[in-house]
């Protein structure tokens, strides 16, 4: 075993100390206090590293937390994110457990793990006297599970001046990276009739629910696995009572696209849908939130590299592509090359089956120090 994997392996307990102490500091990302605290607590540990740490402030959503070592630029961008999609009081109802070799917890691998990942590998460049041979930045951010929002702008900033963009987000349950994400379009459809009384006037009443029943029957058949577009209406909303024709009825539509293209493509299918009920109307609002992360140069060439860094370790690495958008999205589209899924290896994010592989910490750990230092 090369030294980097035994010097991480060693240090596996410390690691998943690590990772119970991350679950433990529950941080759903509309809770400011909590997404705060851990950020206070990440900071500290990578202050310990060696970090250079700056918190930037956010009203609405936690603070960022970015840690920067040497400066300049061309450098390394780390990106992962410290919120996750379960509220507080989760963590009572399915407390951080080990298991043989899987921990449990909820945003175990999603994608605290992945911080883990992160500070160990700088922690362990320090006490290793390697220094990663271009400066580095880590951007922990506390908003990913809803869109971004806040981050978005200092991620684009960030990225701006990098050499290459590492998306600590988790690999798939057998550990490969990422090399093209979906990009996500959200949609609200409103469908507006007139009330009426549903039995006295029934023929002057002008059904909104039956309006926006067309329009989901439409927008479902607007998926394309060949094309690899999926649209799902997730939510639908409508009327007030039985012996009212209603008035208004709403849908939320998720939509995912693998190429730019196509991405314009749903987004004027989008525009151009029409009311089918005579006298109704239709509103639509919503648009792509996060580019398509395509299959290209931009993502090939940084995993062949990783791949070459990775054999001396005896790690094989793989690639896939994802349905589910990352941060990744955003850097990839500006042409920035972008390499994702380098958290840990598990599987069941955002579910209540979430697990980390444990022993995958220390060989990611490896791989990230190694990427850092030989890159
Ligand atoms: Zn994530």
């Amino acid at each position: 075993m090369t030294d980097l994997r035994m010097y991480f392996s060693q240090r596996i307990e410390e690691m998943l100390d690590l990772l119970r102490r991350l679950v433990e500091l529950e941080s759903p990302s509309t809770d400011k206090a909590a997404t705060d605290r851990i950020g206070r607590f990440v900071a500290q540990v990578a202050r310990q590293a060696g970090g250079n740490v700056t918190r930037v402030p956010q009203e609405r959503w936690g603070d960022h937390v970015l840690v920067r070592l040497g400066e300049g630029k061309g450098g390394f961008l780390l990106l992962c994110h410290l919120d996750t999609v379960w509220p507080v009081g989760t963590l009572a109802e399915r407390p951080w457990r080990v298991e043989g070799d899987k921990a449990f917890g909820p945003g175990c691998l999603d994608d605290k793990a992945s911080a883990v990942v992160v500070l160990a590998a700088l922690q362990g460049l320090a006490d290793l006297g390697l220094a990663p041979n271009r400066p580095v930045t880590a951007l922990f951010n506390s908003d990913e599970e809803v869109g971004s929002r806040s981050s978005r702008p200092l991620i684009e900033a960030e990225a701006g001046g990098a050499g290459v963009v590492f998306c600590v987000e988790p690999a798939t349950p057998d550990g490969s990276l990422k090399v093209w994400r979906k990009g996500t379009a959200r949609y609200v459809v409103t469908a507006l009739g007139k009330a009426a009384h549903a039995g006295a006037d029934h023929d002057k009443g002008i059904n909104a629910i039956a309006e926006l029943a067309h329009q989901v029957l439409l927008l479902q058949g607007m998926t394309d696995y060949g094309l690899g577009t999926t649209v799902s209406v997730g939510w639908v909303r409508g009327g007030t009572r039985t012996n009212i024709v209603p008035d208004r009825a709403e849908a939320r539509v998720d939509v995912r696209v693998r190429t730019v293209a196509e991405g314009h493509r749903m987004v004027a299918a989008f525009d151009g849908l029409r009311p089918a009920v005579p006298g109704a109307r239709l509103t639509v609002e919503g648009g792509l939130s996060r580019p398509p992360m395509e299959e290209s140069p931009i993502t090939l060439e940084p995993f062949r590299r990783a791949q070459e860094i990775a054999a001396p370790l005896g790690l094989t690495l793989a690639a896939v592509g994802s349905g589910g958008a990352s941060d990744g999205n955003f850097t990839a589209a500006m042409g920035m090359p972008t390499l994702d899924g380098l958290g840990a290896v598990g599987d069941g994010a955002h579910s209540i089956g979430e697990y980390v592989l444990v022993p995958s910490l220390a060989e990611r750990a490896a791989l990230m120090a190694a990427l850092l230092s030989r890159w």
